[in-house]
């Protein structure tokens, strides 16, 4: 029977699929007995989880090919130890379970391991993973992480953070589907960056059984379970005739009277450079650097590396404005070699800019590796730094960035209220601004941007916000500089007419909202985009701002 749940719509379009769970840490198994004539069906049970999550991996390593495929071969084998088989069976053999046995076996190995030098320490990750899946399989419950499925599917997860979905195969997500999560959390991120449809925030997401048939519609929220024929021809009729009137807007954003605002992509790496010039980017708005520092959590990128990842950036644009942020490390998107693991609140405790200033050779060879990207080459590079507070702040990066000889403009992110009040302050040490109203919301409301519960107040409509928003652009205007929006406000098209009436002078977004951004813009002109600012920041409410600026630009 078809049923409907209603979350929050973060990124457009519809997906219809089977759901596929993310699968979570594996929880330890009870420790109960067993009688003595059920040990060898036991014994049986958990050979025959060994060899098939052996045999899994031994198939995905031929798959996958290369480096992969000798770490993959060596789980295998790791599953398959005959040690660790023989002490499963001594274990099943005075009463565990076959998952309890597992568990045990694996974590008397894992001592050995951690504690025999370096490189065997290495291997402990590994061998979890292994055993995660053993358990997994004899428990019946999805395997942890990545769902292994080579069927399109829709992703159901708890919320999802940058290292578990680095791991995804992006041609096999349909669309997303979280329980936590509010619009600036990072499931919303990945999928406006994927172009998949998603809807975060769903009370019993994780209730939806493997399998079950759901269609996910990213612009109202509504979750269909079980639809009905009808409704799925219904649902696509409806966004392909969207997609087909968007395709039909193209050129730079523009209002409807002329006025110029710069259409420019949020990117987390070459891989998604393909994307934005193909949705008619104008330059890269935001470029997340830290997506490149999440293969290894033990150390930064090489120079090497970092040059030539940035290098393909800047090539694509090659007369356009590219944005690179410094690395925004810490909170929700900590690196083991950098965050600080004993904070009692890492939002509000060292990250972003404050962890580069702890680690300035982290931050001179970005900005080095950046320098040398962009040499011959004639684009415009622009480099910010996440998290700036005060003046202060600005100072030590714009420093940073002179000593490292990078000839570029230098810029902050305005995430925290204190930036946006003392806006013209910083901007004595700066070229630019560039408003980050992810982190802006979080630390406005003192609202945890990953917990769905305060959704509501992660809302970019809230006036309050687009208070902050309105200082920041007139201080940019009074100075002669640019301020820019590069939080998922931008990607809201009628809140980007608003943003465009309070002055902010570009705005970048992942880039499958570039089209419905720029269709909105062209529609109305500068003073009708200011009339709906000035009446959505005479609101009470986020709900009441929206409406307020509809019925202006509707002409009500
Ligand atoms: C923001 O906070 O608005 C932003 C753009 O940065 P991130 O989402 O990467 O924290
Ligand atoms: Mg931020």
């Amino acid at each position: 029977m078809e049923t409907t749940l209603r979350g929050v719509g973060v990124s457009h379009g519809v997906a219809i699929g089977e759901v596929r769970h993310m699968g979570t840490a594996v929880l330890e198994p009870p420790a109960k007995q067993i009688p003595a004539e059920d040990a060898e069906r036991e014994q049986g049970r958990a050979r025959q989880a060994v060899d098939a999550v052996a045999a899994d991996l031994t198939a995905r390593g031929n798959l996958a090919g290369g480096e992969a495929q000798a770490v993959l071969e060596a789980q295998a084998m790791m599953a398959q130890d005959p040690e660790l088989m023989a002490d499963v069976d001594r274990r099943i053999a005075v009463g565990s379970t076959a998952e309890r046995a597992v568990y045990d076996a694996f974590a008397a190995y894992r001592e050995l391991l951690a504690g025999a030098g370096e490189y065997l320490a290495g291997r402990v990750a590994d061998l979890d993973d292994v055993r995660n899946r053993i358990v997994a399989r004899l428990l019946g419950v999805p395997m942890p992480g990545v769902p292994d499925s080579d069927q399109p599917y829709v992703l159901v997860a708890r919320d999802l953070a940058p290292a578990d979905t680095a791991l995804l195969d992006p041609s096999l997500v349909l669309g997303f589907v979280t329980e936590e999560g509010g619009p600036t959390s990072h499931s919303a991120i990945l999928a406006r960056a994927l172009g998949v449809p998603a809807v975060v925030a769903l009370p019993g997401a994780g209730e939806l059984a493997e399998g079950t048939v759901v269609a996910v519609d990213g612009s109202t929220g509504d979750v269909f379970v079980n639809p009905s024929e009808e409704k799925k021809e219904q649902l696509s009729a409806a966004a392909a005739e969207r997609k087909a009137a968007l395709a039909a807007s193209t050129g730079p954003g523009v209002t409807a009277d002329g006025h110029k605002v710069p259409l420019l992509a949020n990117v987390g790496g070459p891989a998604d450079v393909a994307a934005a010039v193909e949705a008619g980017a104008e330059g890269v708005g935001l470029f997340r650097t830290e997506f490149l520092f999440l293969d290894d959590s033990k150390k930064a990128p090489s120079e090497e590396k970092q040059v030539e990842a940035y290098r393909q950036v800047l090539e694509a644009f090659p007369e356009g404005r590219v944005v690179v942020r410094v690395l925004d490390a810490g909170a929700d998107k900590p690196l083991d070699f950098l965050t600080p693991a004993d904070e009692p609140n890492p939002a509000l405790g060292v990250r972003g800019l404050r962890t580069l200033l702890d680690h300035p050779e982290v931050l001179r060879t970005q900005l080095t590796a950046l320098a040398k990207a962009a040499e011959g080459l004639p684009v415009h590079l622009e480099v910010m730094a996440p998290m700036v507070a005060d003046r202060r702040d600005a100072k030590a990066f714009a420093d940073a960035c002179r000593e490292a000889g990078l000839q570029a403009k230098f810029g902050a992110m305005v995430e925290i209220p204190s930036a946006a009040l003392r806006a013209r302050s910083i901007l004595r040490e700066v070229e630019f601004l560039s408003l980050g109203t992810n982190d802006l919301a979080q630390y406005t409301f003192a609202a945890d941007r990953q917990v769905g519960a305060v959704s509501r107040l992660q809302d970019p409509w809230q006036p309050a916000l687009l208070d902050l928003v309105a200082l920041s652009a007139e201080a940019a205007k009074a100075e002669g500089k640019s301020c820019g929006v590069c939080g998922e406000a931008a990607s809201d098209p009628l809140l980007a007419c608003v943003l465009t009436g309070l002055g902010v002078t570009s705005l970048s977004m992942g880039s499958a909202s570039i089209p419905y951004v720029r269709a909105t813009l062209a529609k109305y002109t500068l003073a009708q985009c200011e009339r709906a600012a000035a009446a959505a920041r005479a609101a009470d409410s986020a709900e009441e701002a929206r409406a307020a600026a509809q019925a202006v630009l509707s002409g009500e």
